[in-house]
């Protein structure tokens, strides 16, 4: 039996990938990585569907949430986070940290902020400069009306929507320009199918003033000095050249195998499976409204402790899924759509959680039951192919 890492990021790499990520060191300041890097930073334009500079950050996706902070806050600076979740959590105390006068807009786990109230704090304090949100909550696996939002901050001039897109940049439609979305990270280790230690992130043309004005001090994610040393072909520092050698073979097969969208539709595809599984197991989404399908959160039957499950498809299965956080602890299960998955493994988790929900004692799971799923299962996936 092999292992599997079905989390919502990191995740499976493709064998090309690790092949790759094995090859003899090169040094960043030579003919062949300038190559890399030039096809790298205009292939991140088709994924974050931009017309603008895409940056690269050595970082985790943490890092890259605070390049667009630095870039764009100034001190004292009005901002409104989206907390519904530990990653909005996460950016609020951020902008608190480098000192945003920051007022939380708190959405109930599971649930999407509603536009409207993102409305009514801005007519009530126009001077905010910064939103900040999620695209997905990977802690509850809802994903935001970003769309929504951006056509409410793109008619404010003082006022940057700035998206952590890190489990859905790639992964789902979040045309950065076309909605107007003033910020945008995504990171390496989620739907862009690589090991954890790179950032992306992109300025729209509205932000780009306020970049070069902000006051918050800044060095190492200085997206001014990185532009100008993209511009000249080179990076601001040394470069994580097996990364950027992966990111660029996983940028050349998703132009090969289709484009952005069939990148997009795979995933999709993921989750359809992942709730229809859902519904023949009886398990509710966690996610009551908007589920992404980046990831699928499922609600366990009360009484039954998830991270005992979780332990379970680790230590008798080989199989990586996460389990929630705070108040969501031991109640879900999170399980990844994004990196290099085949049915066959999402089969095998399916069935895995049968046989621990079996186990634990869970009313209403039997062989049989189990049995009738499988084939279900293996039904769903011969019709719904792509
Ligand atoms: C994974 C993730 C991050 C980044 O986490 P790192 O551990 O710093 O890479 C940030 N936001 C969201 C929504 C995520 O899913």
């Amino acid at each position: 039996m092999s292992y599997s890492l079905l989390a919502p990021g990191p995740v499976n790499l493709h064998p090309e990938v690790r092949r790759i990520l094995s090859l003899p060191m090169i040094h960043h300041r030579t003919p062949e990585f300038d190559a890399i890097l030039a096809r790298t930073l205009t292939g991140l334009k088709k994924i974050f569907v931009t017309n603008r500079p895409v940056f690269m950050h050595t970082s985790t996706g943490t890092g890259g949430m605070e390049a667009l902070l630095v870039n764009t806050l100034s001190p004292g600076d009005k901002v409104l986070a989206v907390v519904s979740g530990k990653f909005g959590e996460r950016w609020a105390q951020m902008a608190a940290a480098y000192g945003g006068d920051v007022t939380t807009l708190n959405v109930s786990w599971g649930k999407a902020v509603d536009p409207k109230e993102i409305r009514r704090h801005l007519e009530q304090q126009p001077d905010t400069r910064l939103v900040l949100t999620q695209a997905c909550e990977t802690s509850t696996g809802v994903l935001h009306p970003i769309q929504e939002i951006a056509a409410i901050t793109r008619e404010l001039p003082g006022t940057l929507l700035l998206v952590d897109g890190i489990t859905a940049v790639g992964a789902l439609p979040l045309p950065m320009d076309e909605w107007g979305i003033d910020g945008l990270v995504a990171g390496s280790q989620k739907a862009f199918m690589l090991p954890t230690g790179l950032s992306f992130t992109c300025f729209s043309a509205k932000a780009w003033p306020v970049v070069e004005k902000a006051s918050t001090p800044r060095y190492y994610f200085d997206v001014r000095a990185e532009l100008a040393a993209n511009q000249k072909g080179e990076t601001f520092f040394s470069s994580p050249v097996p990364l950027i050698r992966a990111l660029d073979w996983v940028l050349s097969d998703v132009e090969n195998s289709g484009g952005l969208s069939k990148l997009h539709q795979t995933i999709e595809r993921r989750a359809r499976m992942t709730r229809f599984f859902a519904e023949r197991a009886d398990l509710t989404l966690f996610a009551a409204e908007n589920p992404s399908s980046s990831l699928t959160a499922l609600t366990l039957p009360v009484g039954f402790d998830g991270q005992k499950i979780r332990q379970r498809l680790e230590d008798r299965y080989q199989l990586t899924i996460m389990g929630g956080q705070d108040q969501a602890k031991g109640r879900i299960l999170r399980i990844g759509h994004m990196g290099h998955i085949t049915d066959a493994e999402m089969l095998r988790l399916y069935d895995a959680i049968g046989e621990c929900l079996q186990d634990v004692g869970v009313p209403g799971w039997t062989d049989d039951r189990r049995r009738l799923i499988h084939a279900d299962m293996e039904r769903w996936i011969q019709e719904d192919t792509l």
